[in-house]
């Protein structure tokens, strides 16, 4: 698709919308290979040259979503990416596979999710 303020507008309102039903902070949302390559290569550690190979990549460590507009074909594909990486934000213990693709169907039909907590050792009172 292509990039211009009015897409980039929207992507970000739907980062935010699907942000608030995740019960996750809002990410750092990058745009084009441009913005990976320019970012701190800490923050983009791993998949940095690589990044433009995929519709999106999360950076959990950084909060960093890449969102690769210009390899995405249609608007379905957009939607699904930013729940996708989302998704992986809101359940970072997650691995691709049967369940996170439910959440993900889940996700983009408009459910809501209570924030993610580390569990903590359980105590006795
Ligand atoms: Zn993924």
């Amino acid at each position: 698709m292509k990039l211009d303020p009015e897409l980039k507008l929207q992507i970000l309102e739907k980062v935010g919308i699907y942000s608030n039903r995740f019960s996750i902070p809002e990410p750092t949302i990058l745009l084009t290979t441009k913005e990976v390559l320019d970012a701190p290569k800490e923050m983009t550690e791993g998949r940095r040259t690589s990044a433009y190979k995929y519709y999106g990549v999360s950076y959990l460590q950084h909060n960093l979503v890449f969102i690769n507009v210009r390899k995405i074909p249609d608007e379905k594909t957009l939607e699904n990416t930013i729940v996708h990486e989302l998704i992986h934000m809101r359940f970072p213990y997650l691995a691709h596979g049967k369940r996170f693709n439910k959440l993900v169907r889940q996700g983009l039909r408009g459910k809501s999710f209570l924030p993610y907590r580390k569990r903590t050792k359980a105590h006795a009172i």
